[in-house]
């Protein structure tokens, strides 16, 4: 899987894109517990996050780096509104993009 550092805390990341097109970062290191599912190709990895309840059966989950980025919470104190708009933006300013390719 390509990843990427994060510049903020230094924890290895992914980028995903969303079936609508938004990209996020999101853990490398799939956890349990987590609602973030994968799929797609290394190249154009399309991350998808499971309903409230909904289980991901054979699939491993990941969690949203967001979530667990420590230095992230400035950012989560925000409204939720103001999270989902500005998801994108809070995670280019946090990442350097690391990308390796390979
Ligand atoms: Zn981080």
């Amino acid at each position: 899987m390509r990843t990427a550092t994060c510049k903020s805390c230094g924890a290895s990341i992914v980028w995903a894109t969303s079936m609508q097109g938004k990209a996020m970062c999101v853990d490398a290191e799939p956890c349990e517990g987590g609602n973030v599912v994968l799929s797609g190709t290394e190249r154009n990895l399309v991350f998808r996050v499971l309903k409230k309840g909904e289980r991901a059966v054979g699939e491993l989950v990941y969690r949203s780096h967001f979530a667990t980025c420590p230095n992230a919470v400035r950012h989560r104190t925000r409204s939720e509104r103001y999270r989902n708009d500005k998801m994108v933006e809070t995670c280019g300013d946090l990442l350097l993009l690391g990308v390796r390719d390979g």
